[in-house]
This record gives C-alpha cells, structure tokens and sequence, in this order.
C-alpha cells in the first residue's frame, strides 16, 4: 500500500515526538569551544562540558607542530592507509602511542566511535558471543549491533554477572568466540570497570577482553597511561586483551587508536573495514597527537592538577548534598531525574556563567538525566569555587538540595 501524505512526514512526526518528551536537540554552534572559558555576547562562561580535559586543543606545541607539517604536507592525505595514505607520521605516531601504552603494537584509526565499530566486527561475527557492560558508549553498542553477535548486556560493573554468563556458555557448549566489552571510565558517570576482575575472568574462559580507555588516556594511571597502565604487569600480558584510546579528547587533537600484540594489528590491517576503507588522518592533525604524547611525558603534572582539580569540583559538589553518583574522576555527574529539569538546571547554569550541558536519554537512561560536568587541568581554583557557587544557587532554585 502507498503510504499517505508527503514523503518526509515520518522526519516532521519523529521530532515532534522528541520535543514533546523534552528530548529534541540542536546544535548551538554559539557555544562550541574547547577553552576553559567562553567569550560570548560580551559574556563569560565556564567550560565544564569539554573533553578537552588538559587543556591541550588550543596549546602552543600542538599548534606549532601542527603549523609546521601544513606547510610542509599540506591539509590531507588524498587516499587510505594501504593505498598511499600511509605516511611516515602516521608509522612514527603508532610507534610512539605503543610505547606510551607499553604495548607491542598500535594502529591508529580516524576516530573512537570508527574505531570500535571496526574492531569489535572484526573480532566477532554471528555464531560469537558479546558481553557487554549497560552503560557502554554508543559507538561500542553499535560495533555489537553491526557484528551480528549474539550480545548480552550484564549490568554496570557487575563482574560477577560477566562470571555467570561466562560460565553458562561454557555450560551451554558455546564453541564460538567470547568478547567482554567494557569502557575503563564511563563517560556519562564518571565510574571506573573492574578491570582487573574482567582480565581473570576472561583469562579462566579464554574470552577476548575489549577495554575503551576514551576518557582515562590522558587522564588515569600513571602519567595518563590509562586505567589498565594500574594493573599488575603479569595482569596485562593477557593475550586476549586489546585497549583502545582516543586522540580527541585528553590528548587535544583529533583520532583514535588500538593497542595490543602485533599480530593483533596486523589482524585489523587486513580485516577491520572501518579502518580500510577510509582517508587517512590529515598529517596536521597526526602531528598535533605527536605533539601532545611529548608533552605528556615531559610534564605529568598536567595529570596531577587534573587530578587534582577532579577531586575538589567532585567532593564540593558532594558536600552540597548533591547526587553524584559513583563518580570518582574527572567526570562528574549531577543527577536531576527527568529530562525537563535536566534542561532547566542547565538553562539557569547558563544563565549563572557555567556552561555544563544536560544529558538525556538515549544518552543515560529514562529518569537518569544529569548535568554532566568535566574538570580541566586548566581550571584555577577560583573557576571551581565560581561553579561550586552557581551549582549551589540554582540547586536551591529548583530543590534539589
Ligand atoms: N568511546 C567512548 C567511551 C566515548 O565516550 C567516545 C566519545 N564520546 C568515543 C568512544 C568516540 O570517540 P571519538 O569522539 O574520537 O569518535
């Protein structure tokens, strides 16, 4: 049967729907910035919904070096990695990112969502089994979808579940692969995996252990190595256990990349599509990355005042009596409830000079709405104590404390 009426009505009534649940959303390109405050209209805002946790986009070495490799490169690489795409940039920042990890081998890809949407499909296929943590980032929800795995989602954290379902394959004769999947910190709670858990878990069944590092590198672990750099070396020979980071976030630039045993990159060379058929990286932006693991080793006090910073934005807003969930990084969440006044709470916030953005479902679940906030590196304590305040004010405001 022909459907009815215009042919783009299903766009107008699906956002329609979204309005009304208070979940429409835009882009408001008068507040994009990665600097720890905003100019606009004259006024000045605080930035706690960067990513850009070390203040790192807009620093002076990363410029520079990007600076240099435009006029030398130019502004991209006309072609893939295995075509002609492959620059001795692009070798010498997986070299560099490998030893960064202390791992044998890196290969870096155009982004973290592409990145994990290549390696989970390229590690499994119909007839394997998922297991994945239920507040997984999106990009790993849809690496699973588009893996055509059988995928079980155990509960946030909850080690024992993966043990359970680890030992009900085994019961149940499962002969394919088995891959755990897991961020190390939870990008919408601020929480981190048990990760050493998940590593002898999957060491007793042989599964493969996928652990997403987006928001620890730069960040966690001994000089932003990451949360898997804490464990025990004899914990992180784990064959079977591949760690991906981003470029985009703690480290500035712009990218992603997988580390792992060499036979491991060479596997994803040769399979992982998201990585085969797509322009590589532009040499400016490598460079920038380059830039940003120099600067890294040579000043892990970034890391400390990150730290630093986290811990007394995360314990004031705690003393004020609001729910931060088990936030203990450089994430912290408020939690609100519904949608509505998760936009409320950000409008007065705005309004207050604290720029922290609502997040709603799909992006947490039905009655989580939060206010998302992230410390930098860059922020002074005067900044923290002007947030603090602004949070205390508009929590009285609308009864949240
Ligand atoms: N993984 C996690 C856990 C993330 O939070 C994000 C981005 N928010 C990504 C992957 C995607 O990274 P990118 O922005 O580099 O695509």
């Amino acid at each position: 049967m022909m459907q009815e009426g215009r042919p783009l009505d299903f766009m107008r009534a699906r956002l329609q729907t979204l309005q009304e649940a208070q979940l429409y959303r835009r882009l408001r390109p008068e507040l994009g910035s990665s600097e720890p405050w905003l100019e606009r209209d004259g006024r000045r805002l605080l930035n706690l919904s960067s990513n850009n946790y070390l203040g790192l986009a807009d620093h002076p070495a990363l410029k520079a070096a990007a600076r240099q490799v435009l006029e030398r490169w130019g502004c991209g690489m006309g072609s893939s990695r295995l075509i002609a795409g492959s620059s001795a940039l692009h070798a010498e920042l997986e070299a560099r990112l490998a030893r960064f990890k202390g791992s044998e081998s890196a290969l870096v890809f155009n982004s973290g969502y592409v990145a994990n949407l290549g390696i989970i499909t390229a590690l499994v296929g119909p007839g394997d089994l998922i297991l994945s943590d239920a507040l997984n980032h999106a990009s790993i929800i849809d690496g699973c979808r588009l893996s055509r795995a059988t995928c079980k989602v155990y509960p946030h954290a909850d080690s024992a579940a993966v043990a359970r379902l680890l030992a009900e394959a085994r019961r149940n004769g499962h002969s394919g692969k088995t891959l755990v999947v897991t961020d190390s910190l939870f990008s919408m709670d601020g929480d981190v995996a048990p990760l050493e858990e998940l590593v002898d878990l999957c060491r007793q069944h042989g599964a493969l252990l996928l652990v997403d590092e987006a928001h620890a590198t730069g960040c966690l672990g001994p000089g932003g190595r990451g949360l898997l750099a804490d464990l025990d070396e004899e914990v992180r020979a784990y064959e079977g256990l591949i760690a991906v980071g981003t470029l985009s976030k703690a480290l500035g630039s712009f990218g992603a990349f997988v580390v792992g045993p060499a036979l491991l990159t060479d596997y994803l060379i040769n399979v992982a599509r998201p990585f085969i058929f797509t322009t590589a990286l532009p040499p400016p932006v490598v460079a920038a990355s380059l830039a940003a693991l120099t600067l890294l080793e040579e000043q892990p006090m970034l890391v400390e005042r990150l730290q630093a910073n986290a811990a007394y934005l995360r314990q004031g807003l705690q003393a004020l009596g609001f729910n931060t969930l088990a936030s203990s990084t450089h994430i912290v969440p408020v939690l609100v409830g519904e949608a509505s006044q998760a936009l409320e709470m950000a409008a007065r916030l705005q309004e207050a000079g604290v720029l922290a953005v609502a997040i709603r479902p799909p992006t947490v679940p039905a009655g989580m709405a939060r206010i998302r906030a992230s410390v930098m590196a860059v922020h002074t304590r005067s900044d923290l104590d002007f947030a603090l305040e602004a949070f205390e004010r508009v929590g009285r405001e609308l009864r949240l404390l």
